[in-house]
């Protein structure tokens, strides 16, 4: 019997539902429900909040919410095999949890969510970095949710929090820095997930602010998509497709059209965004 709920151990779950882990669904569990609630609680008081979790699996993580207090979790599982496991936990917890059956790229659980929410994920490494990417930038904000807490590869955290002048300063840091608070809040050994990932990952907890510097989300996004895709080079001929007098948009937002993107601020880039988006 496991620590924090009446379920069967986890092991047990996954002997039980034949859930052997999928490479191609990104499948690394969580299995030691300590953990699962510790990461839960790197979001905060969850008890007045809905939960989004993607990709809840055997339900290690979704049992750690429910057990430190979720409200309600709603949950988007794409891989089939997982749905009698979660639909147990559902079951241990009446009411407080919704699983949608789906891809989460297609899914949309807004009818299901109250808020305030918070989106707490141990993510699937192949969709991770998009579903971020389209949470960090809505049309509208603030977004329709208040925290993100994430499992992502180290390696990908560390460009999330990354200042600039560095390899890891990159789209992501801008995106994420701009409207938002990140912060890597755990760090995980491979020995931490079954089967073990190659690489070591880490939980980033980022809470909306408000903007902090007037930009376009689009244009802001397509900037540092061009100016990163070729990093080498000066923003004058990293952007050049962009407007044909980016020199003078460069000049007129006080970049020197010979710095390059990893040395340019967030304050810097929305300035270009603003630019870039005047006509
Ligand atoms: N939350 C579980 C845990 O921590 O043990 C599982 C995490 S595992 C890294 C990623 C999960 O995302 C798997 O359950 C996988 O089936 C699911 N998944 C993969 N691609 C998905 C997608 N596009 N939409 C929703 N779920 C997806």
């Amino acid at each position: 019997m496991s620590a924090i709920d009446d379920l069967p151990p986890l092991r047990t779950v996954i002997a039980d539902h034949g859930l052997v882990a999928k490479k191609s669904m990104g499948q690394n569990f969580l299995l030691d429900l300590n953990l699962t609630a510790k990461i839960a609680r790197q979001a905060g008081d969850l008890s007045a909040c809905d939960v989004l979790e993607i990709g809840p699996g055997p339900g290690g993580l979704t049992r750690g919410l429910l057990a430190e207090g979720a409200r309600h979790v709603v949950a988007v599982e794409k891989d089939a095999r997982c749905l009698p496991a979660l639909a147990q936990i559902a079951d241990a917890y009446p009411g407080r949890l919704t699983v949608l059956h789906g891809d989460a790229l297609s899914v949309d659980p807004a009818a299901h969510l109250e808020p305030p929410v918070r989106i707490v994920s141990n993510l699937p490494y192949n969709v991770g970095t998009e579903l971020l990417v389209r949470w960090l930038t809505p049309p509208d904000w603030p977004p329709f949710w208040q925290s993100l807490t994430l499992m992502f590869q180290r390696e990908v955290a560390q460009r999330i929090v990354a200042r600039p002048g560095g390899k890891a300063y990159g789209r992501l840091a801008v995106l994420a820095q701009w409207r938002s608070d990140p912060r890597i809040a755990m760090d995980l050994p491979p020995e931490a997930f079954t089967p073990q990932p190659k690489v070591h990952s880490a939980v980033v907890h980022l809470a909306a602010t408000e903007p902090r510097f007037p930009a376009d989300p689009a244009v802001l996004q397509q900037v540092t998509a061009m100016a990163f895709n070729q990093r080498r080079k000066m923003l004058r001929a990293a952007l050049r497709g962009l407007r044909p007098d980016i020199e003078a948009r460069l000049d007129r937002a006080g970049i020197a059209p010979t710095r390059r993107a990893e040395e340019l601020s967030i304050a810097e880039f929305c300035a270009l965004a603003r630019e870039v988006a005047d006509d």
